[in-house]
């Protein structure tokens, strides 16, 4: 009897083994994997192929299976790592709506998960980039303002704010840009670029956001994904286009993929730490060395941040398909892309194209920081190249234009110094396929602040910013211009990127603020505003044709011209008044009786001899 009951014991010892095993296969059966990227996707997109990467334990060595009406599994790879699958779909004939994917060991299902194609919002395919209508202003988060003091520091986050140490963070975020899109409206400007939000989540110098350890997740210091959408409708309610940071180039070191990495050749590695040579004019080169360009294309942008290898297929779908997810999702109108010629060329080309495709009206401005327009031009789509390469960018930075201007205003007046530097830079401009679209500016946060290079002297920064406003293309203006920022690049460029005063509740002066100002920095405050707003409406300030006479005596005057209106621009770089004998103008003042000059409201009548301000820039309406 004993026995038997030992037996009988034994027997439910077993069975209720079985049942915990069967148990926890089950709970084993309702994993979801770690990640799956893009976290979700849209239905009816331009391209009908769609990149899925998988992270799980041991995921690579499972079976898919997938229920989804109208989904396709095209391939399934498995890679170096076990712990990936990288699964491609087409979805040219799915519909909106959720699908199943089963992951399975031995017929056994080990991961499983949901994954749903959104319904896309109406006309999001025709969203409008920005372009010469828009004036754009530059600013970094962190910097900005304050506007969530709750998240500052992150608990599980590696670096905590701290305004007392000019390269930390100092806990602007989204909330903070949000707050102030009336003030950024006020000024006159109609978009904003602004420097990556992308979670960099690494010990230190992570307030640039320029080191992205998760693609696809908003830094929880700067707000979430859902704020950030919310950005972008805030700032259309009030006409503000959103222009997003990008980087193809590098990942942060602490990219969560670093631990484990999809395949050995997802970076490029080297024995001991090689740094790019920055040398961008390797990539346009004829007589080039291949170790030069390799060590410009693979070397690494610096220790905190590995450099891509964009000839990896997977990778290369993987950032296309970020880029336009996060078009799609959040609503913006325009991508600045960083380094553009640092990752390949090719797949740059090939990147741009996939993103004018899926959006025909969308701007993307490329940062091909270059000092000759024979170098730039070459990274604007539709240049005609010596090797028939189109970047398919619709805009690049004139940095050429931006390195004339830190000089002209400066210099001494001589056969090539001083304002011809201006002229002989436009005048360069056969060799852009558009120079209209071409992003015009004087500094911007990786540089000497503008009012700096210009000697801190209002006057040249009044004539600059007047310039830029002006002359063709879409100028854009760093934050904190306006109030007379200073800033000097080799003491660090913490200090090229000062907070904005006002922007944190404890700030003893509000500069958002006329009261905030002082006399100097409100005289500035409205020339820019009076200007930028008088831009904002002036089709002709957008794509009239532009006529520059070459600059005598320190004086460069150009005409903006359509067959409705001319408005003319003097630039007078003297630090005395001038006498300025206007029938040099006549081609582009036939016809007309006079001119106001819309920043004085002075008027002036005939073309004969005009009396010239000092230092002083004029827009005129000719009448
Ligand atoms: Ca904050």
């Amino acid at each position: 009897m004993e026995k038997r009951m030992k037996t009988f014991f034994n027997f439910l010892k077993s069975a209720a083994i079985v049942v915990a095993l069967f148990i926890s296969l089950n709970i084993l059966a309702q994993k979801s994997p770690e990640r799956v990227e893009p976290p979700f996707w849209w239905a009816g997109m331009y391209h009908s192929e769609l990149q899925l990467l998988v992270y799980a334990e041991d995921i690579g060595s499972t079976r898919l299976e997938l229920t989804g009406k109208g989904v396709k599994v095209k391939e399934v790879i498995a890679v170096e790592s076990p712990n990936y699958l990288f699964v491609y779909l087409d979805i040219s004939n799915a519909t909106a709506g959720k699908f199943e994917m089963k992951f399975s060991k031995l017929n056994e299902v080990v991961y499983k998960c949901e994954y749903e194609l959104k319904e896309r919002e109406e006309g999001s395919a025709y969203r409008l980039g920005f372009n010469a209508t828009d004036a754009i202003y530059l600013l970094m988060p962190d910097r900005f303002s304050n506007g969530d003091l709750s998240n500052d520091n992150i608990d599980w986050m590696m670096e905590k704010s701290n305004r007392s140490n000019a390269d930390g963070r100092h806990g602007g975020d989204i909330q903070g840009i949000i707050n102030n899109l009336d003030y950024i409206k006020d000024l006159g400007f109609t978009a904003i670029w602004h420097n990556p939000v992308i979670e960099n989540n690494q010990p230190q110098y992570t307030y640039h956001g320029y080191a992205i350890t998760d693609f696809y997740k908003v830094d929880e210091r700067l707000g979430t994904n859902e704020d950030y959408k919310r950005l972008v409708a805030e700032a259309d309610k009030k006409g503000i286009s959103i222009i997003k940071d990008m980087i193809f180039n590098h990942c942060g070191l602490y990219h969560w993929w670093m631990k484990d990495l999809p395949t050995n050749d997802w970076v490029h590695q080297w024995g001991d730490y090689t740094r790019t040579t920055y040398r961008g004019t390797t990539i346009v080169d004829p007589h080039v060395a291949q170790a030069d360009l390799d060590l410009m294309l693979k070397g690494w942008f610096d220790r905190w941040m590995p450099d891509l290898n964009q000839r990896n297929r997977i990778l290369a779908k993987y950032l296309i398909q970020n880029s336009v997810w996060w078009v799609e999702y959040s609503g913006i109108n325009g991508i600045r892309m960083d380094t553009q010629p640092y990752p390949y060329k090719d797949f740059m080309a090939d990147w741009a194209e996939y993103v004018m495709l899926e959006y025909p009206n969308f701007t993307i401005v490329g940062e091909a920081w270059l000092p000759y327009p024979s170098l730039v031009s070459y990274y604007q789509g539709g240049a005609l190249n010596f090797d028939g390469y189109n970047s398919y960018l619709p805009s690049v930075f004139d940095f050429p234009l931006y390195y004339a201007i830190t000089e002209a205003f400066n210099e001494k007046d001589s056969w090539d110094t001083g304002l011809i530097k201006l002229y002989n830079s436009i005048s360069q401009d056969f060799l852009y396929p558009n120079p209209y679209e071409l992003v015009v500016f004087g500094d911007n946060h990786d540089v000497d602040r503008l009012f700096t290079s210009l000697k801190e002297d209002p006057r040249k920064l009044k004539l600059a910013l007047t310039f830029i406003f002006t002359t063709r293309g879409i100028p854009m203006m760093y934050s904190g211009t306006e109030i007379l920022m200073s800033g000097i690049e080799h003491k660090g460029h913490g200090l090229m990127r000062k907070d904005f005063p006002g922007g944190w509740p404890a700030d003893p002066v509000n500069a958002f603020t006329k009261k905030g100002r002082n006399s100097q920095q409100n005289e500035m405050w409205d020339h820019i505003s009076k200007l930028l707003n008088y831009r904002k409406v002036k089709e002709v300030l957008h794509y009239g044709w532009l006529k520059h006479f070459v600059p005598q005596e320190n004086i460069y005057v150009y005409f903006r011209y359509n067959d409705n209106e001319t408005v003319m621009v003097i630039i007078n770089s003297n630090e005395k008044n001038m006498e300025l004998d206007m029938t040099r103008f006549a081609e582009a003042t036939n016809g007309f009786s006079g001119a106001k000059d819309i920043i004085t409201g002075k008027t002036f009548e005939g073309f004969k001899k005009w009396n010239i301000p000092a230092m002083t820039p004029m827009v005129l309406e000719l009448k």
